[in-house]
């Protein structure tokens, strides 16, 4: 009996020591010779060899002909003629109602390199999704979750306190703050939302305006078309036969205030471009890009002509060309905000407007950012290390360094070169593990 009991006890522990081998092989990896774009600084580490462990960089080391021995220990991909940066953060997506489609998310912002971000407008499910993320029962992108939009334009401080308390019961990341929000509801969430462990982001309430709005606790504002349509610029969207176009007097102004109070941007211009090729043509917009009008993405958000509210409220010649215009402005705002220093946040919108693909949209916003004027290493720092720091993951995340997450990107292409490099997409590496490889 006592013989058994030994060798069953030795034959579990081999067993053990098996599994504990395979799994120390399994979390190593090394990316040989590679191209790092490190992006704490704008440089290009030619050469590297980067040592994986755990879902961690653990080492970063010009490139050398290694003794066979030593790579065998974990797996080996070569990097000649790659190039390695952070994977990327989406400051601005949404998940809706319908928790059949989460996974289908999920899996579009894996394949193009999407691995963090916030979710706006969440719900219930959505915060059990994220909490299963995080957990590691679900393989996914781990969102940080903001409330249902308020909106309430009757709120009152006793309503928006009770809100608070609700969102933070629930487990919620942020506040969001949506257009006719009343005055009174704002300055009490505005005043109290920290004590509930909330953050405060979205739109600019028109009753608090955009001087209102710098002068509050709110974090981030969501959407450069914001600024559009608040004092001192008031220039509205939509069928308004007035040909004029916003006065770009008042953008240096607004920069150097936003930047003065240290606001955080997530401009979404491809959402705002993709509502304008929309009105022009939706169509033929959609047609553009790889996900058809009957996928149940596309269905879920109202993609088609007849369901979209875009061509109903953007009918008119001149309310298309006031989209123009309006777009035009963005361009000029979001360059001046980046001269002025002004954090900014890649954001999508996706999917809420047609053609607005999640994922691919991430790297669309990084073109128009560079078209806006950033260079293409700021139009990278606005999709890694910048929406890390304003999601306070920058001690983990949003550089190659010795220490942070392995979760990477490795391109056929230098982005350094030409931004839409992003796209040229050879493996995508969550935490040491890659998932594409075509
Ligand atoms: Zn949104």
């Amino acid at each position: 009996m006592r013989y058994r009991s030994i060798l069953l006890l030795a034959f579990l522990f081999q067993h053990c020591f098996n599994l504990y081998c395979q799994n120390q092989r399994s979390n190593r990896l090394i990316i040989a010779n590679v191209n790092v774009i490190p992006l704490y600084k704008d440089t290009l580490l030619r050469g590297m060899d980067v040592f994986i462990e755990n879902g961690k960089i653990q080492d970063l080391k010009q490139h050398a002909e290694r003794g066979k021995s030593k790579l065998r220990k974990g797996l080996f991909i070569d990097g000649k003629g790659k190039y390695l940066m952070p994977a990327l953060i989406d400051c601005h997506v949404h998940y809706g109602s319908n928790a059949a489609l989460f996974q289908t998310y999920d899996s579009l912002y894996f394949q193009y390199g999407i691995v963090k971000g916030l979710a706006l407008n969440g719900t219930p499910q959505l915060l059990q999704h994220r909490d299963s993320i995080r957990k590691g029962l679900v393989y996914g992108p781990e969102f940080q979750c903001s409330g249902p939009k308020v909106n309430d334009p009757s709120m009152t401080a006793l309503q928006a306190k009770k809100l608070l308390q609700s969102l933070r019961d629930a487990g919620y990341d942020f506040v969001k703050i949506y257009s006719d929000l009343s005055k009174e509801g704002f300055y009490e969430i505005s005043r109290e939302a920290f004590k509930y462990r909330l953050r405060i982001a979205g739109h600019i309430p028109q009753r608090v305006t955009t001087s209102g709005v710098l002068h509050s606790n709110q974090e981030l504002i969501a959407h450069a078309e914001e600024f559009l349509y608040n004092p001192p610029v008031n220039y509205l969207m939509g069928n308004i036969e007035i040909p004029e176009k916003p006065n770009p007097i008042y953008i240096p102004a607004l920069a150097d205030s936003v930047r003065f109070y240290q606001k955080a941007v997530s401009p979404t211009l491809i959402a705002f471009k993709s509502i304008l090729q929309s009105a022009i043509n939706l169509e033929a917009y959609v047609k553009t890009v790889p996900l058809v009008l009957s996928h149940p993405i596309a269905i879920a958000w109202q993609w088609s002509k007849e369901t979209s509210f875009i061509p109903k409220k953007f009918s008119s010649p001149l309310s298309i060309s006031r989209l123009q215009f309006g777009y035009e402005y963005q361009l000029k705002l979001v360059s001046a905000f980046n001269r002025a220093g002004v954090l900014l946040l890649a954001g999508t919108d996706a999917p809420t407007i047609p053609g607005l693909v999640p994922g691919l949209s991430l790297h669309q916003e990084m073109q128009l950012l560079h078209e806006a004027g950033l260079s293409n290493y700021e139009a990278l720092k606005a999709a890694t290390i910048n929406p890390a720091h304003f999601l306070k993951i920058h001690s983990d995340f949003g550089t190659i360094e010795v220490g942070k997450e392995a979760s990477l990107l490795m391109l056929n292409k230098n982005p350094l070169e030409n931004i839409s490099n992003t796209l040229e997409i050879e493996s995508v590496f969550v935490k040491g593990k890659r998932i594409k490889n075509k």
